[in-house]
């Protein structure tokens, strides 16, 4: 391929379609290429879309994107192996347009992203994997594919191909992902009618709801759970830290199958059909594990910088905010005819420093660590409130007094007074 561009696009999932748009609309030449057959086909998701981040690049997405249901209520369950102690939060306001947040299904709504960037004026080659960057001087000039003859030119390259970023590694520009900074989550999408959906939710056309769950559904691993509504299908699944998953003799699929048999979980989806099975890493290192995003003619967006943040479960939001960013860049630099060296590709740094995603990344920088180094709050947490609430609930002839002397006891008893006040602190620094 002879052809020379701006710029070659790598990915086109939410970071790499995020960028395309972003830098055509900005009037440059854009090639992206990508290795699934088609958008979307290779990615993963819950999937919640954020509303915010896609109207910032396509103001009027509502008008044709593949959405699902606007979300209207979201519960949180910590959970131990027969119970959960919840919030569920549900409000009209969530329910009047425009609305905040969508369920959508990511192999649909990633083609229509990328239509749009196409339409934009996008070149976008798939089923083609980009293998090598090319370097000279140590700067990228190019990219080569696996396609015969593929070598291709630009003045930038943008990386958005995704968690372990293999060209990254390659070109030495991160180190090899570590296991303790990436999650594996495994999904399952179950199909209902779409009038039982709305009936064991109690939601109407086109209201959705959320769970996010954790505590024991991760069988003491760091990980989460979550479920969440489509039109005619509900999508679960679960994530563990991988480091865990290695210490740990269980597979994900047991996880999952644990998930499903819990007894607030079965009753949501009996009588579903399952269609869709999915396994994905999630780079869940956070602030400290983010590296350089961006060289002579290079930078990185989406996953592949570890842009995500796991405990609110924001990734795609980041990703397309990043591409956005590092777009954006490149279109202003272009108009100042300023060339894209390091020096001047670090206001893309700027740009995300100044953005609630480095912010965001940088109030939750300990948390990995905290939550990595214990455990109880995925195991004696979760048993410990459970109880609690049980001995509230239950009439039994016992005094509610006694029942409070009873609850303090048993924590004590499992983490001792100093162990309680520790683990407070640490919750708190982990959040603060
Ligand atoms: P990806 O979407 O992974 O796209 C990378 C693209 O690059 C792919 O299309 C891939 O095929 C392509 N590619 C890779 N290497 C090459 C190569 N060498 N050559 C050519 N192409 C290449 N986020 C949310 O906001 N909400 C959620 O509800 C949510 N739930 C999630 C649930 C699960 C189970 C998982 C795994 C993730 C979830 N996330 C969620 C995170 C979200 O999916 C990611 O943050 C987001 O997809 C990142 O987008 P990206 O464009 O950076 O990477």
């Amino acid at each position: 391929m002879a052809e020379r561009f701006d710029v070659i696009v790598v990915g086109a999932g939410m970071a790499g379609n995020a960028a395309a748009y972003t830098l055509a609309k900005g009037g440059l030449k854009v090639l992206q290429i990508e290795r699934g057959e088609t958008p979307g086909s290779k990615n993963v998701q819950g999937a919640i879309l954020y509303a915010d981040a896609i109207e910032k690049i396509i103001p009027d997405f509502r008008d044709d994107a593949p959405l699902e249901r606007h979300l209207i209520e979201q519960r949180v369950w910590v959970m131990d192996d027969a119970s959960y102690v919840g919030t569920h939060y549900r409000s009209e306001d969530f329910n009047k347009p425009p609305y905040n947040r969508y369920t959508i299904i990511r192999v649909h709504f990633d083609q229509w992203f990328n239509k749009k960037a196409r339409e934009a004026g996008v070149l976008t080659i798939c089923e083609t994997t980009v293998t090598d960057l090319l370097i000279e001087g140590g700067k990228v000039v190019g990219v080569r594919t696996d396609r015969q003859g593929g070598e291709v030119r630009a003045d930038a390259v943008i990386l958005a191909d995704g968690v372990n970023s293999r060209l990254a590694v390659k070109a030495g520009f991160q180190p090899e992902i570590k296991p303790e900074n990436v999650a594996l989550a495994v999904k399952e999408i179950h199909f209902l009618p779409q009038e039982t959906i709305e009936a064991r939710f109690n939601i109407g056309e086109e209201e959705g709801v959320a769970i996010e769950m954790a505590g024991k559904i991760s069988a003491g691993m760091m990980g989460t759970g979550f479920l969440y509504t489509n039109k005619e299908s509900i999508t679960l699944g679960v994530g563990c830290m991988l480091s865990d998953f290695k210490q740990q003799k269980i597979s994900p699929y047991e996880l999952l199958d644990r998930m499903k048999s819990h007894p607030s979980i079965a009753p949501l989806i009996a009588g579903s059909e399952m269609k869709e099975y999915a396994a994905h890493l999630i780079p869940e290192g956070g602030y400290n594990a983010i590296p350089k995003v961006y060289g002579d003619g290079w930078m990185i967006a989406g996953d592949a910088g570890q842009f995500v943040n796991g405990i609110h479960r924001e990734g795609s939001n980041l990703a397309m905010t990043t591409g956005m960013l590092a777009a954006q860049t490149l279109v202003e630099l272009r108009a100042a005819d300023k060339p894209f060296t390091a020096a001047n590709l670090a206001e893309y740094k700027k740009k995300l420093d100044d953005s609630f995603v480095m912010k965001d990344l940088k109030k939750y920088r300990r948390m990995p660590e905290i939550f990595h180094k214990n455990k109880q709050f995925f195991t004696t947490y979760p048993d410990l409130l459970s109880r609690a609430a049980q001995t509230l609930i239950r009439v039994d002839g016992v005094d509610k007094k006694t029942k409070e002397k009873d609850i303090k006891k048993s924590f004590i008893a499992s983490r001792s007074l100093f162990g309680l006040i520790g683990d407070a602190f640490k919750f708190w620094r982990a959040f603060e």
